[in-house]
């Protein structure tokens, strides 16, 4: 495998497994969500505590606040459902594609990795292929000169317009 083609490998996995990791936050941010929606409705119900019968505006605060409770409930209870399925496969997902950018990492020279961060400092993406003789970083053609110099493939080639890596 060529350096450029290690290279994108291991953006690629490493792109993979921080996006299972922000999922994987999400799911976090939504727990968290959901328990503090359920500590609000019980301290509302708690609050309100046993209306006098002939006290309307209160029976039906409590009303609405025993359904808010119910729906959080309800709600919680299908967020878990959900997330016992997708978090394993996740979590899986996740521990792959970091194993995956390790192995890639550690054939990496220390160069390719420096011109990877040097790039990425500034524009998204920094090691793209090349398609039909274009860049498909900026999607523009390559000079005669600059695809010679990528088919030989001896060193890490970069684009003229754009400035990133070549694959
Ligand atoms: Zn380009």
């Amino acid at each position: 495998m060529t350096e450029a083609r290690n290279l994108l490998e291991w953006h690629q996995a490493k792109e993979k497994g921080a996006a299972a990791q922000r999922e994987l936050d999400e799911w976090r941010a939504r727990e968290e969500e959901l328990a503090v929606r359920r500590k609000e409705a019980e301290l509302k119900v708690k609050q309100i505590g046993t209306p006098a019968e002939t006290d309307i505006d209160n029976q039906i605060a409590l009303k609405l606040a025993q359904q808010e409770l119910w729906l959080v409930d309800k709600d919680t209870e299908r967020f878990m459902e959900e997330r016992f399925e997708k978090e394993f496969a996740l979590r899986e997902s996740k521990h792959e594609w970091d194993v995956k950018a390790a192995e890639r990492e550690a054939v990496l020279s220390r160069e390719a990795l420096e011109l990877y961060y040097r790039i990425g400092e500034n524009i998204p993406n920094p090691v793209v292929e090349v398609k039909r003789r274009s860049c498909m970083g900026c999607f523009l053609p390559l000079s005669v000169v600059k695809m010679e110099e990528w088919h030989k493939g001896k060193t890490l080639v970069t684009c003229d317009e754009c400035g990133r890596i070549l694959v």
